[in-house]
């Protein structure tokens, strides 16, 4: 595995945002300090852009993550995007907007981010 090469420099977990904060992400497991933190990322790259022995550190991440099963929190996120095209209700922006006299915004169609993720649901054809 490509983590073989790792040479326990550290740079990737003095560089990450999440372990500056104080969470477990992939740069701690790889400095050896942690045996979690695959779901821990922000999706900066500063860990692929910085380790000296050009390991692709996301996409060690990424392998992990397909190991184990995501957090109740990513999968309520996920239905999220899949009812309503955003993990946070924006649907209701426009009303906030229109309240404040601004001009709505174009959403994205929940319809076409289903499609883009492979999830149709029924009446997604009609
Ligand atoms: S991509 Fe993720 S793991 Fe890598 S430095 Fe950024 S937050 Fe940390
Ligand atoms: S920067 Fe690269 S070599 Fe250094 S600890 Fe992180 S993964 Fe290992």
């Amino acid at each position: 595995m490509e983590t073989d090469k790792c040479s326990q420099c550290r740079l990737c977990q003095q560089y990450c945002m999440v372990a500056r904060a104080g969470g477990e992400s992939i740069t701690t497991i790889l400095s050896g300090d942690s045996e979690t933190g695959a779901w821990n990322c922000s999706n900066c790259w500063k860990c692929v852009e910085i380790c000296p022995e050009d390991i692709d550190v996301y996409e060690v991440m990424m392998e992990k993550r397909r190991q184990e099963p995501a957090p109740v929190r990513y999968k309520r996120a996920f239905d999220s995007v899949c009812r309503i095209g955003y993990v946070y209700p924006v649907d209701e922006v426009n009303t906030f907007r229109e309240m404040w006299g601004l001009e709505p915004i174009r959403l994205v169609d929940p319809k076409v981010v289903r499609k883009l993720l492979g999830r149709p649901w029924a009446g997604d054809e009609e």
